[in-house]
């Protein structure tokens, strides 16, 4: 049975979750600041309404068409806009969730998106878009951090990578391991002199 006191817990547990999403997603702002990288949308009110597309996507499992032609017939979504704010709710789901579980529930279903058009056509948005997220910024992070996450918001993947995205993050982490063999590296050297 419920308790209140289990229902509290529950909603600490839910909320601190919720925090630590959110602030993920503030990291991943400020991370883009520092680096002076433009966040891929800078219309404050287009972003607005790309957010309630993604949520309204989420919340009804509708074929994002669906809402794409709903939201047309007020502004035209450009489809090259689209896209890029798909590729960064991507990166930027992969960080929230990882830091909201701690990155925990490592083993997700080996599900990836397979083209950045079929984020705009398919169906089971949800099911695709959290699993590839997760599938592609799990690793990375579990091993290199916010170095990680620097790295990919600096080189976020090509609509061509898009057909590869497991390639695409075998690059990633073989460049980070470079990078940290060079840093490793030069501490080495600059320590010796
Ligand atoms: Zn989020």
């Amino acid at each position: 049975m419920k308790t209140a006191e289990t229902i509290d817990e529950n909603l600490d547990t839910l909320i601190a979750r919720t925090m630590r999403h959110e602030l993920a997603h503030y990291k991943v702002d400020k991370i883009r600041e520092k680096f002076g990288i433009k966040a891929p949308i800078e219309d404050k009110y287009f972003k607005d309404l790309l957010e309630v597309y993604f949520a309204m996507l989420r919340l009804n499992e509708q074929e994002p068409g669906h809402y794409t032609s709903m939201i047309n017939k007020f502004i035209k979504i450009k489809e090259s806009d689209l896209k890029k704010a798909l590729i960064d709710n991507l990166i930027n789901e992969g960080v929230g969730t990882y830091y909201e579980r701690f990155g925990q529930e490592l083993v997700i279903k080996n599900i990836w998106l397979s083209s950045l058009g079929e984020i705009i056509n398919i169906s089971q948005y949800e099911i695709t878009m959290s699993n590839t997220s997760k599938n592609l910024m799990y690793p990375i992070i579990s091993k290199y951090g916010e170095k990680g996450i620097e790295y990919v918001v600096k080189n976020v993947p090509s609509e061509k990578d898009f057909s590869n995205l497991q390639e695409y993050q075998k690059k990633v982490l073989k460049k980070l391991e470079k990078k940290t063999k060079t840093s490793i590296y030069k501490q080495i050297v600059s320590s010796k002199n």
